[in-house]
């Protein structure tokens, strides 16, 4: 395709704004899809991404486009994810087009992650069109939000495309301005090959498939295509577009993005951002080298039945061929045997993870609690990446910790912001910056990750009835007063209870902890002693008293059924438990322990 014909782009909106129903919309328009085969949220594939709308992987489709003007053009559209956990993966997509859509809900305005993204979106030097969507509510302000998004973004939002992705309304106008606003591509098509690895994932069928946008040259089937960063080559089977179903083409030249099938082994050896060009006449000049996605939050993965570890570890390696920001190495707790520690994006990234192998693989598991890096600073001048609490080393060998510390903008109607300041504070916040768009107060804080890894989101939706918004960057590790909390239930330490904590808060963190093991641990046949320590010292101690009664006393005998139930309740109950000495732990007590409200 000629270049002047080609319109790249993405969509940035904050999650729930309309982003893909806007895409769906375009694909309808365009009959890109045949009206019986378009389904809801066409880009959205995996079902745990339908089930809670969010979009993980990014997704393209092309589309054709007869405009106004009478040309035809080809539209690249790519889904980015919209979650602060792959903010990554935001900004290397943003990269391999050059204009984006700032979807803006007209009936909420702007929030923290419309913020996040079209910063992506400006750092990539797109041309960015404003969208504002959902009209048709009756709450839709659409002057409001323009002159909100000229105050907070800075960007011209007066003559911003009125839509409804729901009704359709502004769908037209919308096309028009892809072609119309954003620029086409640049690129010589007879140059040497050089193409961007934009994404990679693993299909069942046809191996791993990369997405890539080519810069400069052509790319044929059948040719040899040399990885740049690792001088891999490989023959290209076959190259294609998304329609959004994969369809074969022949060629694909600058300014188009497509895939390639090389019988690759593993998305393990894709590197993302990595230049791709022809084994032989290649280019030399390799594209601003893009970092892999480093994963920050580690937790230990452990079947409830040890029986089931082969079968946890088989669906641990195929998920992980797939997902490459995501790591894994065998580990064995005192209390919990064999199992595996795992790194991931973020916390909704563990929770994706963990979902997909319950789920896919139908395997029980015990998470224990999430964790940051920390770093520990030894006497010997060494320093020790701490990946798991129970693994700090003895204290008179240590000199001092570190801990990740992240910036984070909350954007949140005023009536609650006194909340947000008292959640941020108790997590050990420190307050940066605090100004107003409009009614909504935009606050900057200063946070430690561990402290927000956990529930932070959970909490921060709970206080303010989920008005607030919430997007973070990582920025450094900063010494502070660290120390390892560790559980005793029957006088026996449960290494995956084991946390990090602040030594001013330990005395609480420590109470609320036993005290909620105490509600969540069943009684037993005698008295169970709850205890959290620092060291050798005993911080807080709760006791859980000995059971009396049988669960089935109180049915009376008569109602059979009844009681069947409640015995098969208890066996169902006991499946999902573990024994530690004498004692059964509910695998929700692993997670559950460390909520605080
Ligand atoms: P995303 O998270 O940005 O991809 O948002 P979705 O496209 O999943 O939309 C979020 C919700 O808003 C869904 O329930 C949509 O049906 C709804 N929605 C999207 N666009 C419109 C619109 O124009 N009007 C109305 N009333 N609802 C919309
Ligand atoms: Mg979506």
């Amino acid at each position: 395709t000629e270049l002047s014909k080609i319109r790249n782009f993405s969509i940035v909106a904050h999650i729930d704004h309309g982003k893909s129903t806007l895409a769906d919309r375009l694909i309808q328009e365009t009959n890109t899809v045949a009206d019986r085969d378009m389904k809801e949220q066409m880009l959205d594939s995996m079902d745990i991404e339908r089930e809670r709308g969010i979009t993980i992987k990014a997704n393209t489709v092309r589309i054709d486009y007869t405009a106004e003007d009478g040309e035809d053009y080809v539209l690249n559209l790519i889904d980015t994810p919209g979650h602060v956990d792959f903010a990554y993966e935001v900004s290397r997509s943003m990269r391999a087009v050059e204009g984006s859509l700032l979807v803006v809900d007209s009936s909420q305005g702007v929030e923290a992650q419309t913020l996040a993204n079209v910063y992506h979106a400006m750092e990539a030097d797109h041309e960015i069109v404003p969208i504002l969507n959902k009209i048709d509510l009756p709450a839709s302000d659409c002057e409001r939000v323009a002159e909100q998004i000229e105050d907070v973004i800075g960007i011209e939002a007066t003559g911003a495309i009125q839509v409804s992705a729901k009704t359709g309304q502004g769908i037209r106008e919308t096309l028009e301005a892809i072609v119309n606003e954003l620029p086409a591509p640049k690129g010589d098509a007879d140059a040497p090959l050089k193409a961007m690895l934009v994404d990679s994932w693993y299909d069942a069928y046809l191996g791993v498939i990369v997405l890539i946008r080519i810069i400069d040259g052509k790319l044929k089937k059948g040719e040899r295509i040399r990885m740049m960063s690792t001088n891999a080559v490989y023959p290209v089977d076959r190259i294609g577009v998304f329609r959004p179903q994969m369809e074969s083409i022949d060629e694909l030249g600058p300014g188009e993005l497509g895939f390639l099938t090389a019988s690759i082994k593993q998305v393990r050896d894709t590197r993302v951002g990595d230049t791709i060009t022809h084994e032989k006449k290649g280019t030399t000049e390799v594209l601003d080298g893009f970092k892999p996605a480093q994963p920050v939050v580690f937790c230990g993965l452990f079947p409830v039945d040890t029986a089931e570890f082969e079968d946890l570890r088989d669906s641990i390696e195929k998920l992980a061929l797939n997902d490459a920001s995501f790591s894994y190495e065998m580990e064995t707790s005192a209390a919990l045997g064999f199992g595996f520690r795992c790194g991931f994006l973020g916390l909704l990234h563990l929770e994706v993870i963990r979902d997909r192998i319950e789920r896919e693989y139908d395997i029980d598991l015990i998470t224990t609690a999430p964790s940051v890096i920390y770093h520990v600073h030894m006497r010997d001048g060494t320093m020790i990446e701490l990946h798991n609490p129970a693994d700090m080393p003895d204290l008179t060998l240590v000199d001092h910790l570190e801990e990740p510390r992240i910036k984070a903008t909350i954007l949140v109607p005023d009536e609650y912001l006194g909340d947000v300041l008292k959640l941020c504070q108790d997590r050990r916040g420190i307050q940066e910056n605090l100004t107003y768009a409009g009614s909504r107060a935009m606050v900057v804080y200063d946070l430690p990750l561990n402290e927000v890894v956990f529930d932070f989101y959970d909490r921060l939706k709970s206080v303010t009835k989920g008005y607030a918004s919430f997007d973070y960057v990582m920025t450094e590790y900063r010494q502070d007063n660290l120390v390892k909390m560790s559980v005793l239930v029957n006088d026996e330490p449960v290494d995956a209870l084991s946390t990090m904590v602040h030594r001013d808060r330990a005395e609480m963190r420590g109470r609320a902890m036993v005290e909620k093991l105490k509600d969540l641990i069943p009684r037993h046949m005698f008295k169970i002693p709850i205890q959290a320590a620092i060291g050798g010292k005993v911080i807080a101690r709760e006791t859980l008293s000995a059971m009396r009664k049988d669960v089935t006393a109180k049915c009376y005998g008569g109602d059979a059924s009844r009681k069947r139930k409640l015995l098969d309740k208890q066996k169902k109950g006991k499946k999902k438990m573990r024994q530690f000495g004498r004692v059964d732990i509910p695998q929700e007590a692993f997670i559950n322990a460390l909520k605080m409200d």
